[in-house]
Formats: structure tokens, C-alpha cells, sequence
């Protein structure tokens, strides 16, 4: 038995209950342990039942005199038992658990922990949890203010409760967790050093303390060295990855003064000027392609700040030095708008686009016959050399994965991802040099986020609109004013508008069950609701052609309301529309809503934003209307965080991988320290050959945990 045994395998767990744990994310022992507890009870006042006041929380140690079921009319049931201590009877309830008569008889020792409370003139106790007390150590009635059993879990002490799933309770995993504690602890080595470690606790210890604490002062001590770990060892991989990042020869040093004339010729030639922010960030970028280590740049801007410019500049740069660019989107419907974006923007420039995705399949003839080591044709726009690869192919994830000849490529932009980790390593596997490399995107990341997960990354930001865009107003609309809502789009649409609608966040990735639910409200808006204007329908599961069609229909106004799922979220940009109605609009974290909101408002037209939420609780309203109020992605990313944890920031489609258990995002102090630890280390040993401990640490973390 050690760290990385599968629950499903160990004696004592069983194919069931291993099944319910994969529920809760935990497959191995190594999981179960780091399974920590969210808090705790605090039942280590033992008591006469005479002595407790009401409320308080309390262990007492008794006799059961008797225990029954109670079934009520409405068919639940009620286990009912009388317990008396020698000061006075208690009540005790439990909801649900009619197999509790066959545990617990009339006459068993208990020892029991629950608020007090009095019920028809009787101390009562709701939910206890119990153990039974099987050894009698001393029966007089004196000693009962001591814990009669000698390591009790459940009762009589700090109790850690767990966040659960159905069928999983608290208990079942208290009795688990320390029954394999004591097995696993002595094979854990503390892979920090000591240096590091300095006086916070060993390892082990606070694995022991944080599941079974002696005090609070231990709790705390524990999840202090538990949520240092969290960070620390994210910063360790981030920093880690920066450096030999820096060591790796860059495919060639770009040129910038040699094309300088061309260069400002080409930002002159755009169809507006550029924001001193995108100017700033292009001045970035020039830097680092002027040095010898290859680029690796996050630049993060709201949505419309004007991204994708600063990427055709980067790639324009490339184009002179000789390099191809890859330009990545997240879907084909952002490759497709990219590639006719950038397709304009150099039509006059002689440098030729091309895409390709997965399913997009291009017939040019000149390719086919020269490119035959290509498996899927390339289009190229019409300026390209026809005989050639385009110099800036835009594709999806299909472009890593293609036999595309990469030998020749100096950058790759990946647009609206955070992260293209598992991708972008084997594509750099192969190779000897490396292009470099510009990721982009809208979603806000707080500083602190940015120090630990993207410590790898140079940030650069772009945090300036272009000029005259107005404020989307924004309303968080009640069930009452639905119709209302409906009448006002329907007028806007008259007076030449255009509208999203989207439908509820179902599931994580775009599931059949989704691409149904936006089927259904489609018919429903195209029947009851606009019979006389033009719906279209967009979601993931679409052919890409499809795709493709219905959004320029919808940017040649064909189409006044497009009913979407929320693949709409990033990137795409049609100026005409005003009106963004999001449903379900609860499920959506803040920053993620503020992204679709970011959807309309291009221009200088007001634009609005309707956020129907599925309920009317006020918790859920309120959360939702910091959207009427604030405008800056920032800003509502960190609300996020504080209100939502971590697992916001990444959208739901990273499923919360990032859920630190212990420490926080906004724990700057702590964050400055981990980050300085690990720059400790690594100044000491970057390739962290003396700490071997450490470097497997990392490869754990790095090969299931980095975002991808
Ligand atoms: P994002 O940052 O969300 O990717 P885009 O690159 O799609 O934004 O740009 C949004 C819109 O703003 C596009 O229509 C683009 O042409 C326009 N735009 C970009 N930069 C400027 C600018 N400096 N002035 C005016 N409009 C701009
Ligand atoms: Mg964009």
C-alpha cells in the first residue's frame, strides 16, 4: 500500500464506495489524504447533560435506554432514542436513518456529540453523531467529563467534517482517513528542505494534525505548511518552466530595424490608429523578438481591446524576418473570422493566409498538386503566392496535430486559451529551436493568479479600449419583466438591430444535452416570441460550414437574433449587434459574463445587456447586478474569486483543477513568500538536482495539474 494505490484496489473500500470517491475527485490513497477537511466541530467539551446550556455544543457519555423508528404520515422516518448520562434523559434524533436500530440497542455505552437543544420540556440533541463504548475503562460516574474511548473520532474532541457526496458521509471518511493515516504517513518523506521549511511543521505532522487536530493552534499550524505547499510548489513549476524556457535557443533573433520603414508603414495602413496600449504592447513584443531567448507573452485585454491587430503585427514581423506564423483559435468559427480579418488586413502586403482546421477541407488546386506531404489542403487568400504555405496559417488545435511543415514557423499566436501546455510541449519536443511565442487573451487574471500560475509568462496588458465605445448597460431582468424584455428587443430589431441570445451553461463542454436545451429554446423564440424576424442557431455540435454560414448571416444582418450556446463567449465580432440576453445567467461566473457582455457594444451605438437569471433567490441576484455597476473585467474576476474561489477564473471548462483546498489567491503575503522560496531554490540548483524530492514533486504537478 502506498501514496499512489487506487482506492478501487484497497481492502476496505470496495468497488462501491471507491466509485462514490471518484464523485468527490479522489481515485488514490495519495487523494484521500489530501482530502482535508472544510471544518470542524468542536465537540471536545465533555459534559453532564445538567451542566450543558442550550446551544452549546457538547460530547456527553451515557446509556441508551431505548431506540425505535417513528414512521410519519408524510412517509419519512424518524430513529428516536432516550439517553441518559446519570444527570438527566436526552433525546436523540436522527432523520433518515432507519438502519440506525440495528446498531445502536437499548442498553449499548455511547459516547454522543451534538448541540444541545430542548424539545417538549426535554434536553434533545438533532443528528448526533456517536461511537460506541466498548472498552469500559472506569464506570464511575465521576470520570465522565473524560473521553471514555482512548482515540475517539467522531466525538469527544475537534471532529473534521469533509465535504461529502451522497452516500459518503463525513464519518465514513473520518474512520478511512485514520485507518490509513498511520499506514502512509511513515512512507511520506517531506520533500521540502528544512531551510525552507524553517519553523512551520514537518510534513507528516500536519497531514496527521490537519485530519485529526489536538487544538486549533494545531489546526492552524497545519494548514499554514499545507497551503504553503499549494503555493509553493505551483511557483517551483511556473519558475522552474520560465527558466528553461530562457535556456532554449530561440529559432532566430528577429530583425526589427531593418524593416522599421515597413513596419510603421503597415500600422500606418490600418483602418484606425492604434491605441497607445496596443502601441505599448507591439513595443513589447519588438523587445523580445530582438533577443535571443524565444518570446513567451501573455498579453491579456479586455474583450475589443483590439487584440487581434497586435497579433498581425507580430506575425507581420515574422513575415519580414522570413518566418511563417501559426496563428491558433479556439474554435473554427474564431479561425475563420481570423483568417478573413487577417486576410484583409494584408491584402496589400503581399503576405498570404491561409487556415486550417480539422474539418475545414480546402480545395485549391495549385496546393494540391505541390503540397502532397500536406494530408489536408490549405486555402490561401488571394494575395498568397499560390505555389507556396500561406505565411500566417490560423487554424485550431488541428494545426499542431497536422503533418503541416513546421520547420519554417517563428511564431505561433494562440488566441483566447490560457495555456496551450500539453500541446505546445510536443510540438517543441521536435524541435531543436524554438518559434516564438504570443498567447492572448480576454479573460481578466488578478495579479496574484497571474505571480503563481503564469510565472512562466511575460505579461503585457492591454487595458485601454479603443476610443469612443460606449458602456453596455447592463440589467439583471426579474421573470415579471420577461415580456417587457422581449417587446424592447423586438423594437430595437425593427429599428435595424441585432441580438444574442444565449442559453444556459449545462454542462461543462458542449454535450448533446446542451446542443438540445438551445434547440428547444430556439423553437420557442422563433413560435411564441419573434414569428416575424429571423432566428438563427448556433452552437458547437454544428458542422463547421454550418457554423460558418449562419455567422455571416448574421454579420450581413440576415439574421436579427442568433440563439447560442456560449460558444459565442470569445472572440467573435459582429459590430452591428446592441443586445446580449443571456439566460441561466447564474451559472456563469462574473468575468464570463462580462466576456459575452463584451460581445456587443463594438461600436458607438448604446448597447445592452439582459441577464436573466433562472431563479429569484437574492443572493443570486445580487451577485449577478455587480455587473450593472462595474465594468472592468479585472475588477469582476476578483469578485469572482472572493465569491466563488478559484475555480471561477478558469471557466468552468477547467473544472476547477485549480481549486486550491487551503491556501487563496488573494493571500498576497503568502503568495510573495512561496514565489521567494522558490526563487531561493532555484538560484541555488535550477535543474534541482541536489532536491530530487522536489523535482518528482513537480513532475506530479506539472503532468496532471498545469493548465493545459
Ligand atoms: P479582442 O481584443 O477582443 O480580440 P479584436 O481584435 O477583435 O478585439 O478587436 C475588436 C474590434 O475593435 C475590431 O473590430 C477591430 O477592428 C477594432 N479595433 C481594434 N483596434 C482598434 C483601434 N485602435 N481603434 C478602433 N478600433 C479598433
Ligand atoms: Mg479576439
Amino acid at each position: 500500500m502506498n501514496l499512489n494505490s487506487s482506492l478501487l484496489s484497497i481492502p476496505g473500500i470496495g468497488s462501491y464506495f471507491s466509485w462514490k470517491l471518484k464523485k468527490l475527485n479522489l481515485n488514490t490513497l495519495e487523494d484521500l489524504i489530501y482530502h482535508f477537511p472544510f471544518r470542524y466541530d468542536d465537540f471536545s467539551a465533555i459534559k453532564h447533560t445538567l451542566e450543558a446550556q442550550i446551544g452549546d455544543k457538547v460530547t456527553i457519555i451515557g446509556e441508551v435506554w431505548s431506540i425505535k423508528n417513528i414512521y410519519t404520515r408524510y412517509g419519512k422516518v424518524l430513529t428516536q432514542a432516550i439517553f441518559n448520562d446519570g444527570t438527566s434523559p436526552v433525546t436523540l434524533t436522527w432523520f433518515n436513518s432507519a438502519w440506525l436500530t440495528k446498531q445502536i440497542k437499548a442498553g449499548d455505552r455511547l459516547q454522543v456529540s451534538g448541540k444541545i437543544s430542548k424539545y417538549k420540556n426535554r434536553f434533545s440533541i438533532m443528528m448526533p453523531v456517536w461511537e460506541k463504548i466498548s472498552e469500559i475503562r472506569n464506570n464511575t460516574p465521576a470520570s465522565r467529563t473524560k473521553s471514555e474511548i482512548r482515540n475517539p473520532l467522531h466525538t469527544g474532541r475537534l471532529v473534521p467534517v469533509y465535504p461529502e457526496t451522497e452516500g459518503l458521509s463525513s464519518k465514513w471518511l473520518r474512520a478511512k482517513i485514520s485507518f490509513f493515516l498511520p499506514k502512509i504517513l511513515p512512507q511520506i518523506e517531506d520533500p521540502l528542505p528544512n531551510r525552507i521549511k524553517e519553523n512551520m511543521l514537518d510534513l507528516t505532522k500536519a497531514l496527521g494534525q490537519v485530519h485529526f487536530p489536538s487544538s486549533w493552534g494545531e489546526i492552524e499550524k497545519a494548514r499554514q505548511r499545507l497551503g504553503f505547499d499549494e503555493l509553493f510548489y505551483l511557483q517551483l513549476a511556473t519558475l522552474k518552466s520560465r527558466h528553461d524556457w530562457e535556456l532554449k535557443p530561440t529559432i532566430e533573433k528577429f530583425q526589427i530595424s531593418n524593416f522599421k520603414f515597413q513596419i510603421v508603414n503597415f500600422l500606418d495602413n490600418l483602418p484606425f490608429k492604434l491605441t497607445t496600449a496596443q502601441q505599448k504592447v507591439i513595443d513589447e513584443i519588438m523587445v523580445d523578438f530582438e533577443k535571443t531567448t524565444p518570446m513567451n507573452r501573455l498579453v491579456q485585454g479586455e474583450v475589443g481591446s483590439g487584440k487581434t491587430v497586435v497579433a498581425a503585427a507580430a506575425a507581420f514581423i515574422a513575415y519580414l524576418n522570413g518566418f511563417k506564423t501559426l496563428y491558433m483559435a479556439p474554435t473554427e468559427i474564431l479561425a475563420f473570422q481570423h483568417y478573413t480579418t487577417l486576410s484583409d488586413l494584408f491584402k496589400s502586403f503581399s503576405v498570404g493566409v491561409g487556415i486550417y482546421t480539422g474539418s475545414r477541407k480546402f480545395t485549391s488546386s495549385s496546393l494540391r498538386a505541390k503540397r502532397s506531404n500536406l494530408k489536408k489542403k490549405i486555402a490561401s487568400s488571394p494575395s498568397a503566392p499560390r505555389n507556396d504555405v500561406p505565411d500566417i496559417i490560423v487554424g485550431t488545435h488541428a494545426l499542431l496535430s497536422s503533418k503541416l511543415p513546421t520547420e519554417n514557423v517563428g511564431l505561433v499566436i494562440v488566441d483566447e486559451q490560457q495555456r496551450f501546455g500539453v500541446e505546445q510541449r510536443s510540438l517543441l519536443r521536435s524541435k531543436a529551436k524554438v518559434p516564438h511565442f504570443l498567447t492572448m487573451t480576454a479573460t481578466p487574471i488578478p495579479r496574484t493568479v497571474a505571480l503563481t500560475l503564469y510565472g512562466d509568462l511575460d505579461l503585457s496588458i492591454i487595458d485601454k479600449l479603443p476610443k469612443g465605445r460606449k458602456k453596455v448597460k447592463t440589467y439583471v431582468v426579474p421573470n415579471k419583466k420577461r415580456s417587457d424584455a422581449y417587446k424592447f428587443i423586438e423594437k430595437k430589431v425593427r429599428a435595424g438591430g441585432q441580438v444574442y441570445i444565449i442559453t444556459p451553461l449545462i454542462e461543462e463542454s458542449e454535450t448533446m444535452l446542451a446542443v438540445k436545451a438551445v434547440k428547444v429554446e430556439f423553437e420557442r423564440l422563433k413560435k411564441e416570441i419573434f414569428p416575424k424576424l429571423n432566428l438563427g442557431l448556433l452552437h458547437g455540435r454544428l458542422k463547421s460550414k454550418e457554423k460558418e454560414q449562419v455567422i455571416s448571416d448574421f454579420k450581413d444582418g440576415k439574421i436579427n437574433i442568433l440563439v447560442s450556446t456560449s460558444v459565442v463567449e470569445v472572440g467573435v465580432d459582429v459590430k452591428n449587434a446592441t443586445i446580449m440576453l443571456i439566460e441561466g445567467a447564474e451559472r456563469f461566473g462574473l468575468a464570463q459574463l462580462h466576456q459575452l457582455r463584451g460581445r456587443v457594444g463594438r461600436e458607438e451605438k448604446q448597447s445592452y445587456c439582459l441577464l436573466f437569471p433562472s431563479t429569484e433567490e437574492s443572493s443570486i441576484k445580487s451577485r449577478l447586478k455587480n455587473l450593472e455597476r462595474i465594468f472592468d473585467g479585472l475588477k469582476l474576476a476578483e469578485l469572482d474569486l472572493k465569491i466563488r474561489g478559484s475555480g471561477e477564473i478558469f471557466g468552468a471548462r477547467q473544472s476547477g483543477r485549480f481549486e486550491l483546498k487551503i491556501a487563496s489567491f488573494q493571500d498576497l503575503n503568502l503568495i510573495e513568500k512561496t514565489r521567494a522560496a522558490a526563487k531561493q531554490i532555484l538560484a541555488e540548483d535550477s535543474t534541482l538536482a541536489k532536491y530530487p524530492q522536489l523535482a518528482l514533486k513537480l513532475e506530479t504537478i506539472t503532468s496532471g495539474a498545469m493548465p493545459d
